[in-house]
């Protein structure tokens, strides 16, 4: 600027332009991506604690943008949810995973995460019936996860809300417990089947970081006496494999058993499976 005198603070300008510019760019980008066929789902197994079977895959959402590469969700979703465009992508999401889980063997579950957003919406009761409805899969097979942030949005009975979809037959998982605004109210007023313990919880207790290894064992125990299962996530070592185990957890999710895969990929791990 050409008030060159006039304070250091001028320097944040540009930055700050130019970072609201790339969000410009990128949410722009992200507006056509749907209809661009830029969108797809990559599933990561999630395996039982004991045996390591395969009960359910997360649906993990990609872009593969031809101008921006391979966008990290941890950037794009904030950004879908500030443009108000969650709420196409998640029924797409949402409608695809439940249609490829039909190529699954019948006891293997998936998992979509929703945001607040989305739950927001009147619709989204209705959107979740139409997915099950087209895709033909029985609702006990899908699981959606949301995170604490739910409770937190103004303007949004969101036990209501939760309370429709339990009523649809579709299960819950509480994703990435502990790191939020944690409140055990809404352990009691909703019917979670899942609560997902945070990778940030394991990294922390296979440092053999105490206060990790308390709340592992505390959220254990709690979804224990509950009536909950408990998944931890970003297991990558055998050793904190052993770990959690020994912890009590009942299922597990990591790169030791699975990153995100391509639908091919998911179904080529039950080769004689036959479309339910
Ligand atoms: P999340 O729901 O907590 O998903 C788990 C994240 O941990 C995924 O990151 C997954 O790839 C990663 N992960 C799993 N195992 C390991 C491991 O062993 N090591 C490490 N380092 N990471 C592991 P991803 O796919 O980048 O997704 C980031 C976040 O973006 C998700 O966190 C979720 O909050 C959001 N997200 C992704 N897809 C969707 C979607 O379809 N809808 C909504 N609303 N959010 C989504
Ligand atoms: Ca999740
Ligand atoms: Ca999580
Ligand atoms: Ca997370």
């Amino acid at each position: 600027s050409k008030d060159a005198g006039g304070g250091h603070y001028h320097a944040y300008e540009p930055q700050l332009h130019v970072h609201a510019e790339e969000r410009r760019v990128l949410e722009m980008a992200l507006r056509k991506a749907l209809e661009k066929g830029e969108l797809h789902l990559a599933y990561q197994p999630v395996v039982s604690a004991d045996e390591a079977v395969v009960e359910g895959f997360e649906a993990l959402m990609r872009w593969t943008s031809p101008e921006h590469g391979n966008v990290s969700p941890a950037k794009f979703i904030p950004l879908a949810e500030e443009a108000r465009l969650i709420g196409p992508i998640g029924q797409w999401a949402l409608r695809t995973a439940c249609m490829e889980a039909r190529n699954w063997p019948s006891t293997v579950r998936v998992a979509v995460n929703v945001s607040a957003e989305q739950l927001h919406d009147p619709r989204f009761v209705d959107a979740v019936r139409t997915a099950l409805a087209d895709s033909g899969l029985p609702a006990h097979r899908l699981e959606l996860e949301v995170t604490e942030s739910v409770f937190m949005r103004e303007g949004t009975n969101a036990v209501a809300v939760l309370g429709q979809v339990l009523a649809l037959g579709v299960r819950l998982a509480l994703d990435d417990f502990g790191t939020g605004y944690s409140s055990l109210g809404y352990l009691s007023r909703t019917k979670f089947s899942t609560i997902k313990i945070d990778r940030s919880f394991v990294q922390g207790a296979s440092r053999n970081a105490p206060e990790s290894l308390a709340i592992i064992r505390a959220v254990v125990a709690l979804a224990d006496s509950l009536g909950m299962s408990t998944t931890a996530e970003g297991v990558e070592t055998e050793e904190e494999y052993a770990m959690i185990k020994r912890l009590g957890a009942r299922k597990i999710q990591g790169y030791l058993f699975g990153r995100p895969m391509s639908p091919a990929d998911a179904r080529a791990l039950f080769p004689n499976a036959t479309r339910t």
